[in-house]
């Protein structure tokens, strides 16, 4: 029977809460658990596929092709494993299925109301994402007060009520402010959430305190009695150089003991590997730069996967991997040498939309020029088979036509008909709408024998890379590029998913994600020969 782990979130949001989740599941996984994970959001998008990446930083992809929160991203890095559509709810879903099922009167004519019958929406969706795992660690979205939250705050204590007492547990992850003025932390703020949360019927068996100063065991005692907690659950969380510090954090705060006695089970985690992983990320024998050409740069969290990929790479290498920012309408002022300069590798991020688009041209141009190791993401494929054919082969009109509809030469056009993952056929037109529409999720491929991305990868076998994207590379041109020196290093029925250069040291293009299946204990290849093949002094 799957015991339950609820983590809430007080006092502020942006604590921490998902690396706090991630983090006990690395520990429970580690000591050879089974384990999955959910992310619960609060919000009324049925998805964040169409929120903007600098309002919502990056929409992570599952495997199935799910549109998710960012959350999502960082449990597959700490717990190295694949999620599905099932892993993460919000509200706006909650409500279009509980409408749907009254509009096909599958409620006999009852009046719905939030509870019982949104809520046990929400129940059923708990309990389906539980699969045959010895544990869930469920993530409640936003603060507690807040309104949206009221309903799966319910649901959480009616699973407390529902089941054996030691199935459930509940974890608040609260602050405990230092108030420079008087020279005090503060724990008043973490007792009024504690309270509101047990007013609601939920009484926390853990807390997580962030600090920026050491808690006193004094302090600790306060909390303990103040919010009726086991003294030894009151588990303190220092700001960390790395989020991949925060599970082995934990276990020297006691949470294996706290966690034990509350579930009457033995946990002891293998940390080995996970050890000498962050030890190579802390202190690195070797450093590398890599210019990151992008647009999103006022919120690097809409890089987020991309970011911790390259952390990944860095800690399998023993090697730092310096990001440069290069904000790509900068370089359309003054040019690819003044901000790109003399890095070691050079990225072009995926991206949506015409901003910016000239200047990742020239970066690409800088790359290809100077035998500069690059690697390009999606959009970043997309632009360096249009700077090929304009550069290369002459063809001056070539483009996307995300950029220019009625382009002459639409070297990356918009196909209207392919076969999705599940083998059935997608439509797109230009009048699709925009939430879920695009090609979404893993797609197999096998990388063209002999070339770099099949020595990166190592065996030659079927991949499956995460997609996000709506326009591809026109298959008309590839005769034409491949004459040139452009080798399509991949396809995926009859797509094309990667591309690189003849003559050039590492030069490729890939019109997926690969930052979205790397994990801090599997890196993945393309990014770790990228890294590696930047760092070749
Ligand atoms: N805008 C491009 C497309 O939709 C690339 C998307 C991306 O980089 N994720 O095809």
């Amino acid at each position: 029977m799957t015991k339950f782990i609820f983590v809430t979130g007080g006092v502020l949001s942006s604590l921490g809460k998902g690396i706090t989740s991630a983090s006990i599941a690395t520990i429970l996984k580690q000591s050879g658990f089974k384990v999955s994970m959910l992310k619960i959001d609060p919000y009324l998008n049925v998805d964040p596929g169409t929120m903007s990446p600098l309002e919502h930083g990056e929409v992570f992809v599952t495997a199935d092709g799910a549109e998710t929160d960012l959350d999502l991203g960082n449990y597959e890095r700490f717990i190295d494993q694949t999620l599905t559509a099932k892993n993460s709810f919000t509200t706006g879903q909650v409500y279009q299925s509980v409408i749907k099922r009254e509009r096909e009167g599958g409620y006999l004519g009852k009046t719905i109301q939030i509870i019982p019958h949104v809520v046990d929406e929400i129940k059923d969706r708990i309990y389906a994402a539980a699969d045959d795992n010895d544990f869930l660690i469920i993530e409640l979205g936003g603060t507690v007060g807040d309104i949206e939250g009221l309903p799966f705050m319910e649901a959480i204590r009616a699973i407390r009520h529902e089941l054996p007492k030691t199935n459930t547990m509940n974890i608040h992850v609260t602050l405990v402010p230092y108030i420079r003025a008087a020279g005090e932390l503060k724990t008043k703020p973490t007792q009024h959430s504690v309270q509101e949360l047990r007013r609601i019927g939920i009484t926390p068996h853990m807390l997580v305190c962030r600090t920026e100063k050491p808690l006193p065991k004094n302090l600790k005692d306060k909390l303990a009695l103040s919010c009726d907690i086991d003294k030894n659950a009151v588990i303190e969380a220092g700001d960390a150089q790395s989020i991949y510090q925060v599970p082995l954090h934990f276990i020297k705060e006691g949470i294996l003991n706290a966690l034990s006695e509350h579930f009457y089970i033995k946990i002891k985690p293998n940390m080995e590997k996970w050890d000498t992983l962050v030890k190579n990320i802390l202190v690195p024998q070797d450093e590398v730069t890599i210019a990151f050409v992008g647009k999103y740069l006022d919120l690097k969290e809409s890089y987020k996967s991309l970011i911790e990929a390259l952390v990944h790479a860095g800690a399998h290498l023993n090697t730092k991997v310096n990001i440069h920012w290069c904000d790509s309408e900068r370089i359309e002022d003054v040019g690819a040498y003044d901000i790109i300069g003399n890095a070691d590798g050079i990225l072009v991020a995926g991206g949506f939309g015409h901003r910016g688009v000239d200047g990742k041209l020239q970066a690409i141009k800088y790359a290809r020029e100077n035998n500069i190791p690059y690697l390009g993401i999606c959009l970043g494929m997309q632009l360096a088979i249009v700077e090929f054919a304009r550069n290369v082969l002459g063809i001056e009109k070539a483009n996307s036509i995300e950029f220019e509809e009625n382009c002459e030469e639409p070297i990356i056009y918009l196909i209207d008909e392919f076969i999705d993952q599940s083998g059935n056929k997608q439509l797109r037109t230009h009048e699709s709408p925009m939430g879920g529409t695009m090609r979404l999720g893993e797609y197999p491929f096998e990388p063209l024998k002999g070339s770099k991305l099949q020595i990166a990868y190592g065996k030659e076998e079927v991949y499956y890379e995460r997609h996000r994207h709506r326009y591809e590379a026109n298959p008309a041109y590839k005769d034409r590029l491949e004459e040139a020196g452009m080798i399509i290093s991949g396809q995926s029925n009859g797509l094309i998913e990667a591309i690189e250069l003849k003559e050039h040291p590492w030069f490729v293009g890939v019109q997926f994600h690969p930052e979205f299946t790397s994990h801090l204990e599997t890196p993945n290849p393309i990014i770790l020969e990228f890294v590696k093949q930047s760092n070749k002094k």
